[in-house]
């Protein structure tokens, strides 16, 4: 079964070694709608023995099978037609995307676009990668650096943007010659069932491409397979630590995308209006579930208290609702426990900062995960909704004294993954930018752009994704020294 508007061919196999297979232990992941709590789908649900079948299959494609050997320009144009199959069931994408997790339409465009870009720039990297670097030889005649497959990849992704994160990890692994285990959230499952449908069709040789949908004891057990060379994670950091340490006793590669606790440094050049306007709805995207949110507001404190009205204005007049419904502007939270989470916080923000305004679940749904928008004013930079990532539409304000001491609020964090500095002065936005330490910051909003590196500072993660940084990832480096040269032939190979 799957929601209206995506049709699934297996929805109730898994995909391992180039066929859709039944789940050894018949198990089932029901999918719930966070708009109707309704069921709208059911996947199947790997066992331990499928994740093993799947990682051994990818093992065996990579030491024995033809990919990590096919010339990079040929993987590229195998990835770019990929590219442009997944690019024509976008409506599907979307609509996955819109009833696993309860997005906007508007906002479904946007990131199922993104997907696609991923899948068709990273296409093209097979072409213009240095995958063989000639060097000047100092010791000997010639010299090459070469780069080649890191191995087998566990790709592991989050429910918050399913298509997106599979696709950069998929993507990099198949140009970058690698074997792949996609291991999608047990909430948000379709899309990487659509990538599998896709793969299938365009021919990509048995085991490259898998597909393993599980929880936790099933992933965990993904990532111990000492056959897993390496880890490209999506998630919390709580889990990015785990994979660390695991990762960690066998010396396996990891790229981590964690979590996030970003802050907007408000400028006194700002006008009130302006920053509340984008504060106010910033923190509304997809229910302030977005890894690179601005959830700290960090202003200069004589403007504190205007702030906090102009802000809590503009948030009481977000239209909740069903995210299919006309003019909505605020959905619901994911699941249940996603909203149960958010409480939680709000309940522990009450005892430590002012409400100014939201806290509730609104009066007029009595069903689905929805939660108000929600503003904290004068807020403790070190309190516990300040320091934690919460992953909901709960915006902190946070007084400072002066630029310096904005500054240090903003890098008082073990997070460092996005950042924000409202002003119109492009110098004191690029001089602050310069200061906080984190890996992405825009000037007037949460911004973000194809094909720059992204990731995070301190525990948001380690590694980029994006652009032609974010291959390198997935490639060991190796460095040949000759005593002759060798024939062009050899070095096209
Ligand atoms: P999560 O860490 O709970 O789960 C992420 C994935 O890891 C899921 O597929 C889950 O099944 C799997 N997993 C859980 N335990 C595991 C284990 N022991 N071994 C292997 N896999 C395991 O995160 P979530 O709730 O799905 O997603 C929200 C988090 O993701 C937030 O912290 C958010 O900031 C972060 N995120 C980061 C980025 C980024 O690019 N930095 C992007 C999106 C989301």
């Amino acid at each position: 079964m799957t929601p209206d508007g995506v049709t699934i061919a297996h929805p109730d196999h898994l995909f391992i070694d180039g066929s859709w297979v039944k789940p050894g232990g018949g198990g089932v992941i029901e999918i719930v709608s966070p708009n109707t709590e309704d069921v709208v789908g059911r996947v199947a649900e790997g066992s331990a023995e499928d994740m093993d079948r799947a990682v051994a299959a990818a093992r065996q494609a990579f030491d024995h099978g033809p990919w990590p050997r096919t010339h990079p320009r040929e993987r590229g144009r195998m990835v770019a037609q990929l590219a442009e199959r997944l690019a024509a069931r976008s409506a599907e994408l979307e609509n996955a995307w819109i009833e696993q997790i309860g997005g906007l339409p508007g906002m479904a465009k946007g990131v199922t676009a993104s997907g696609n870009r991923a899948f068709a720039d990273i296409a093209r990297l097979g072409e213009s990668y240095p995958w063989v670097e000639e060097v000047k030889g100092e010791t000997v005649a010639a010299a090459y650096i070469v780069r080649e497959p890191v191995g087998v990849v566990a790709a592991i992704a989050p429910w918050n943007s399913p298509y997106m994160i599979m696709a950069n990890k998929v993507a990099y692994s198949l140009v970058a010659g690698c074997t792949i285990v996609m291991k999608p959230s047990p909430e948000t499952p379709l899309e990487a069932y659509i990538i599998a449908e896709e793969a299938e069709k365009v021919g990509f040789p048995p085991g490259v491409l898998n597909l393993v949908t599980a929880g936790r004891e099933v992933a965990d057990r993904l990532i111990r397979n000492p056959a897993i060379d390496k880890v490209s994670f999506t998630g919390s950091t709580a889990v990015g630590k785990h994979i660390a340490q695991v990762c960690g006793e066998r010396i396996a590669r990891y790229s981590l995308e964690l979590g996030g606790k970003s802050a907007a440094i408000v400028r006194d050049d700002y006008s009130t209006q302006d920053a509340a306007q984008l504060l106010g709805t910033t923190i509304t995207r997809l229910s302030g579930q977005i890894c690179a949110m601005l959830t700290r507001a960090i202003v200069p404190a004589h403007r504190h208290d205007e702030l906090a009205e102009a802000i809590a204005k503009v948030m009481e007049g977000v239209k909740i609702g069903h995210s299919r419904d006309e003019g909505v502007e605020l959905g619901p939270l994911a699941m249940q426990r996603q909203l149960e989470r958010v409480e939680g916080y709000i309940a522990a923000g009450r005892n430590c900062a002012d409400l100014v305004t939201g806290g509730k679940r609104p009066a007029h749904l009595n069903k689905g995960f929805f939660m108000e928008p929600t503003l904290f004013a004068n807020v403790d930079n070190t309190s516990t909704i300040a320091q934690e990532e919460i992953f909901g539409p709960v915006l902190c304000l946070i007084p400072a004294k002066d630029e310096e001491d904005a500054i240090r609020i903003a890098n008082e964090s073990n997070f460092g993954l996005h950042g924000s500095v409202l002003t119109h002065d492009a110098d004191a936005a690029f001089r602050i930018a310069r200061q906080m330490r984190t890996g992405m910051i825009g000037q007037n909003g949460m911004r973000t752009q194809p094909g720059m590196p992204f990731g995070g500072f301190k525990q948001s993660g380690i590694g980029r994704e994006g652009g032609r940084e974010g291959l390198a990832p997935y490639v060991e480096t190796k460095s040949i020294l000759l005593d002759g040269t060798p024939s062009d032939a050899v070095l096209a190979q």
